[in-house]
């Protein structure tokens, strides 16, 4: 990554680092597409007079946005040879900190704060997406239905990106198939359909803990209107999504992890996952690689966790007393806390907000309870490991540089170690690039993988303990 400055005849010295390439004429009319977009977004934002309700505006700009940019990654990635591009990333300032980074974290931390505490200041937006709304969900767009179409088409669109950068793996082309699956089809759709059937949406990609309200007691599922309570437009529905969220928290967490390892969730269905794996990817080497900041993460995620779980468990008391623990307002008072805390300002505005700062999985790394319980699982009860063949590996650190995580990938593959991480959530790009082939994601048989792996009980009680081997 060293930049090097070479004599040529008689000129004065050619810089010919990384950072030497320029856009093409041809990418640079892409941009121009995806620039003339954003500004008739932004128009549509701050002067909503400007298109009315206008059928066409809508159609054009998010148009022209998705043609610009797959058109501009296509020409920046299609000639090139696939795999990881160390050329310049710590030159640009967009990938490393610098002052554009600055700017577009302070600018999508500022979306969020709109959108989650002055959703209407967005009505310009979503108005223009109403009649896709009408269409889709029976309702009128609001600032959620905006949200949600821009998650997915960022989705789609650095999906794009990764089916062409890593044009080479066939992991990462179906992994990156599956993240824009479920984004569209099962947390975009599907949602919508249902509204318009049921009058009522629900999320099967998201259940307890990451969707508590799903399994809580009050309102939502056992109040008047409820999902146990009530069938919705006469569709027995309700009781199926309660036992669907129950069964997939107890029951295909644990099994599935068994297999599979967090990879499956994390890494293959999660829309979180989803975001970080797409649009996040240009952000993944600025994750914290430091072990302070691993010490951190396992008291802030576990923290998380212990949270949630007494939370949820103290609703489920305080109801079945009667509402007599926390008054009769105490339920909903603890469950806007915990919304704005943790689902809104820790995995929406530091978790998004700081893809240009922190890297792209901030939230799954510091805070995601659902990622806890499934790190728990694959650490200590599951088949997936990374096998490591420490005899090839160069120490070149590409592994380190590009895992999401901040696993130093390089020191267990130097010492030809099994990396069992809790925190690993399967991407498998440490192992698209390493130039030797020395990574390699398995499900193998549950023994070898770490020392005390015939106890794994004992392994975690010790971990409890503050005595973890790995
Ligand atoms: S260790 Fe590899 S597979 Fe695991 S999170 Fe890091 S880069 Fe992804
Ligand atoms: S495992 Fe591969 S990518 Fe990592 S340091 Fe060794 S050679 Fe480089």
């Amino acid at each position: 990554m060293s930049t090097t400055l070479v004599q040529i005849g008689g000129a004065r010295p050619a810089r010919v680092g990384p950072e030497a390439r320029t856009p093409t004429a041809l990418e640079k009319a892409f941009l121009a597409l995806v620039g003339a977009g954003s500004v008739m977004f932004t128009l549509a934002l701050f002067a909503p007079k400007v298109f009315g309700s206008a059928s066409w505006a809508a159609p054009t700009m998010f148009g022209l946005i998705a043609v610009g940019s797959i058109g501009y990654l296509w020409s920046g990635y299609g000639h090139t040879t696939p795999g990881i591009k160390n050329h310049g990333i710590f030159h640009s300032s967009l990938a490393n900190r610098g002052a554009l980074a600055w700017l577009a974290g302070i600018a999508v931390t500022t979306f969020y704060v709109v959108l989650y505490w002055h959703g209407e200041a967005l009505e310009g937006g979503y108005q223009l997406l109403d009649p896709f709304a009408q269409k889709l969900t029976g309702s009128p767009a609001d600032h959620w239905f905006l949200y949600g179409f821009l998650y997915t088409l960022l989705v789609l669109i650095f999906g794009g990106r990764m089916f062409l950068k890593y044009r080479h793996n066939r992991y990462q082309l179906i992994r990156t198939a599956s993240v824009m699956f479920f984004q569209l089809g099962l947390a975009f759709l599907l949602p919508g359909v249902l509204k318009k059937i049921w009058a009522q949406d629900f999320y099967f990609t998201y259940f307890w803990p990451l969707k508590p309200d799903y399994l809580l007691p009050f309102d939502y599922v056992i109040g008047e209107g409820g999902m146990i309570a009530k069938e919705w437009s006469g569709h027995a529905v309700g009781r199926f999504m309660v036992i669907w969220s129950a069964v997939m928290a107890l029951g295909a967490v644990p099994v599935l992890t068994w297999f599979f390892g967090k990879r499956w969730y994390c890494s293959w269905v999660c829309g979180c996952g989803g975001l970080a794996e797409t649009f996040g990817d240009p952000f993944r080497q600025l994750s914290d690689k430091s072990e302070k900041a691993w010490k951190f993460e396992r008291w802030s995620i576990h923290g998380v966790l212990v949270f949630i779980v007494l939370f949820t468990v103290l609703l489920w008391v305080n109801d079945a007393t009667g509402r007599k623990l926390l008054g009769s307002d105490g339920s909903e008072l603890f469950w806007k806390t915990y919304g704005l805390f943790i689902v809104m300002a820790f995995s929406g505005v530091v978790g998004v907000g700081f893809y240009p700062l922190m890297g792209s999985r901030v939230w799954c790394r510091y805070g995601c309870p659902q990622a806890a319980i499934l790190g728990i699982f694959q650490r200590f009860f599951s088949r997936f490991r990374i096998t490591t063949n420490g005899g090839q590996c160069i120490s070149c650190g590409n592994c380190s540089t590009y895992c999401e995580m901040g696993i130093d990938v390089r020191s267990y593959a130097q010492r030809g170690e099994n990396i069992v991480r809790a925190s690993c959530v399967g991407c498998g790009v440490c192992a698209a690039v390493c130039p030797r082939g020395v990574l390699k994601l398995e499900n193998g048989t549950f023994g070898g993988r770490y020392d005390g792996d015939g106890k794994p009980w004992s392994a975690f009680k010790d971990a409890l303990r503050g005595r973890p081997k790995a």
